[in-house]
């Protein structure tokens, strides 16, 4: 069985699906791993490294795709790459199914079966393959290291004989996994941290960093899904949470918005009147820009200046982090791939309820009822 990776396309990414120490394993399990030449330096990891764990490398990215039984990848990978694999290929990645459905047609074209790391069910058995918690974590922290790079004060509180240096003040905007990521670093930087989300349970883990939980009466709606996810709240109780917000983010030097509800677009939770109202200096990381973003003003992948108020809007900081990004990722990656492989060969159990859910198309087929939806082929 052949697992090809490739070197990732997409302009700034720095990724690679599988770094040396996954590809041990894989080969453990009597697998075949080949490398484009060149994959895993931007990751920091080497041709050598790669042949050295097991795997072998070739520049030549066409007989690769013609024996790849599997193509690993973070992004999907460009339509004139799937049209070189073999009808049957196993692909499997970051496919934005939800969000670019109809992208996944030339996947069902070329019958290949393809593999979500999105749709990958929050279930306990699947924790060591959740790789968008994985890289939610990557996020929020770096969100903060950006916010203290740029932010002309200091994070912690100083006593010097020049006098005391107060501490930065942080807001953080829904508190999932990116939130309390960016809230645990933060408060690691010496920041004084506060947050808010519409689900109560995170108060608990909010206060358990050391950071004050903000509180809105939003009289007692349901705000979670069984999964323990956030759902679309009425505009009165999305309203209070603005107001809350709008008014503590005048205090605050730097406000981090994580929030977001699967499948619908981001909330807003800072409003253009909100950002004018802040301090010039202040600073803005919007986390949830490639959903339409939490902050009215907000440009995917751009920094602007409002008023002295700059706004972030990063759509792929995980790639800023390469090697850490890419590690456990390839980790989430490898848990996942290794529950198809039994006695090194592909073995695909569509019933399984981690492998169905997660497939996206196989044989010719729209798997996943969403997508299907999506691209107008449910039937
Ligand atoms: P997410 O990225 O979908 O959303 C981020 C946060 O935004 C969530 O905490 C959500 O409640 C919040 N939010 C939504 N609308 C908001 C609004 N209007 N105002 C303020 N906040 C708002 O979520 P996520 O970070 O992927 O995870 C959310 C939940 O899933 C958490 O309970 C987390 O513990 C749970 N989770 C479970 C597993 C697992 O069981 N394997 C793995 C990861 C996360």
């Amino acid at each position: 069985m052949n697992i090809v990776v490739l070197k990732e396309s997409m302009p700034d990414e720095w990724r690679v699906a599988l770094m040396p120490e996954s590809v041990r394993k894989l080969v453990g399990l009597k697998a075949s791993v080949y490398i484009e030449s060149g994959a895993g330096v931007s990751a920091a990891r080497s041709d050598d490294d790669y042949r050295e764990a097991g795997a072998q490398s070739s520049k030549d990215r066409d007989a690769l795709l013609e024996s790849a039984d599997v193509l690993v990848a973070v992004n999907k990978p460009p339509d004139d790459v799937l049209a070189k694999l073999r009808q049957g290929t196993v692909v499997i990645g970051f496919l934005r199914p939800l969000d670019e459905p109809a992208a996944l047609q030339p996947a069902l074209n070329h019958g290949l079966t393809a593999f979500s790391m999105e749709l990958i069910p929050r279930i306990t058995r699947a924790q060591s393959m959740d790789a968008l918690s994985s890289m939610a974590t990557v996020a929020g922290y770096k969100a903060v290291i950006v916010a203290a790079e740029r932010l002309p004060r200091m994070f912690p509180l100083l006593m010097t004989a020049a006098g005391t240096v107060p501490p930065a003040k942080v807001l953080v905007g829904g508190a999932g996994v990116a939130g309390l990521q960016a809230i645990a670093t933060a408060r690691r930087l010496g920041a004084v941290v506060e947050a808010y989300d519409v689900r109560s349970a995170a108060g608990e883990q909010v206060r358990s960093l050391g950071a004050s939980f903000l509180e809105v009466d939003l009289g007692g709606i349901k705000t979670e899904d069984a999964g323990g996810y956030a759902v679309e709240l009425s505009e009165e109780a999305l309203k209070r949470g603005r107001d809350l917000i709008a008014e503590r983010a005048t205090t605050n030097d730097v406000v981090i918005t994580t929030a977001q509800v699967p499948g619908r677009r981001a909330p807003l939770l800072l409003t253009e009147e909100a950002v004018y109202r802040m301090r010039p200096g202040s600073i803005i990381i919007d986390l949830a820009a490639s959903t339409g973003g939490n902050c009215a003003l907000s440009r995917p992948d751009e920094t602007i200046d409002v008023n002295g108020v700059t706004i972030m809007a990063p759509l792929n900081l995980p790639a800023t982090v390469p090697v850490h990004a890419s590690q456990l990722y390839s980790r989430n990656l490898t848990s996942f791939l290794s529950s198809l492989i039994k006695d090194g060969e592909l073995h695909l159990d569509m019933n399984d309820d981690v492998v169905g859910p997660s497939c996206v198309t196989h044989q010719g087929q729209w798997m996943n009822k969403r997508v299907a939806e999506a691209v107008g082929a449910a039937g």
